[in-house]
């Protein structure tokens, strides 16, 4: 048996240091926007090497709250992948604005900016790039064309704490990042968490107001905010857990080496990674037509499988109704990619096993 994301294995490494720091807040009658909290975003603030983090309760709220406090809303426009985890789009949708979809690399399933470039209307106002799977996506290039057409530049850097491009971690390279501290990210909390990253020190003001009822003195509201805090327990654990990340995404890499070195070979589509970007592989996606096969094969040996993610966003019931272009791209992807395990605590055994599973099934 070898899980997907064996996320109990994963905990146990830090038990002691976690249990410390759980009956450290407990005992210390401050849960919210206390001294954890603050310890946590100067931590990883410096981690991200930017001036300013603001924890907030969630991934979505980190992007969503990110593009309101840049005053994005009706009858704005946003540049968003049409390849990519939904809550990308949903933020958008959630300021009033429209998430307008553009078709990745297909090599390294980051946006493309040629066709964002393409995309650009009268009424955008700002891209959301995602950092997806981990790779960083082509922030050079996206800088260039956002401070070319004065459009504001975010990052969805849920799957991809610790990443860098061109020697720069991901969460300084926009206007702002949103980042998610979901149990199975590269950094997890015990729960939800979130966080906004950003150089700007009067956006890290809005949306310390924003995440706490719009207020910036107690009981004085000068916007309509909302309530998406990271608690002081999750601030704690979360410190700890930083500690370690750069650790844990050096054996992803390490892992990740393996697997493209050993299937290589096979008739599989691996992911690329553009020159420049380090990425810290939150999932190991390959491609296959022949998908439904390997699955069925890593079922019969007990091997743990996901595909990020069956069904483009724009073709969710959510988004029904929406006046779509053709995105063959994000379809295609949607019917080929299947994620295989990876996580700090898979051993290389446990790889090569994975890879001779998948070797056999391609060779039948
Ligand atoms: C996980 C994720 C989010 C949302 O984070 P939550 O904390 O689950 O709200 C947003 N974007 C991407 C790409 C993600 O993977």
């Amino acid at each position: 048996m070898i899980p997907f994301l064996d996320l109990q294995r994963f905990q146990a490494r830090h038990g002691p240091a976690i249990v410390e720091a759980l009956s450290r807040v407990a005992a210390s009658g401050r849960y919210v926007l206390g001294p954890e909290l603050e310890a946590f975003e100067s931590e990883f603030a410096a981690f991200c090497g930017v001036r300013h983090a603001v924890g907030v309760a969630n991934g979505l709220d980190a992007l969503h709250l990110a593009l309101r406090a840049m005053g994005i809303g009706a009858g704005d426009e946003v540049i968003v992948p049409s390849h990519t985890f939904i809550a990308t789009w949903l933020a958008v949708s959630l300021c009033g604005a429209v998430p307008v979809p553009v078709e990745p690399v297909e090599a390294t399933c980051t946006l493309d900016p040629d066709r964002v470039r393409a995309a650009i209307g009268p009424r955008t106002k700002a891209i959301i790039a995602v950092h997806l799977y981990g790779q960083p996506a082509d922030m050079a290039a996206l800088r260039t064309l956002a401070h070319q057409y004065g459009l504001r530049l975010v990052e969805d850097a849920a799957q991809a704490h610790g990443a860098r491009d061109h020697g720069r971690r991901v969460g300084g390279l926009g206007d702002a990042a949103a980042f998610s501290f979901y149990p199975g990210k590269n950094l997890g909390a015990l729960g939800d968490g979130g966080a906004i990253t950003t150089d700007n020190g009067a956006l890290a003001a809005r949306l310390r107001a924003l995440r706490n009822y719009g207020s910036t003195a107690k009981y004085h509201h000068d916007v309509a905010g909302v309530n998406s805090r990271l608690d002081e327990i999750q601030a704690a654990v979360l410190r700890v857990k930083l500690r370690t990340l750069d650790a844990d995404n050096g054996h992803r890499r390490a892992l990740a080496a393996r697997y493209l070195a050993r299937l290589d070979a096979s008739d599989l589509i691996l992911p690329q990674v553009r020159e420049a970007a380090e990425p810290v592989w939150h999932l190991f996606v390959v491609r296959s037509a022949r998908r439904e096969r390997l699955q069925r094969r890593l079922d019969e040996r007990g091997i743990g499988h996901l595909v990020h993610y069956p069904v483009p966003c724009h073709r969710q019931g959510a988004y029904a109704g929406g006046r779509w272009p053709a995105l063959p791209i994000a379809e295609r992807l949607a019917r080929e990619v299947l994620s295989l395990p990876m996580s700090p605590v898979l051993t290389c055994d446990e790889v090569e096993a994975v890879c001779d599973a998948c070797s056999e099934e391609l060779q039948t």
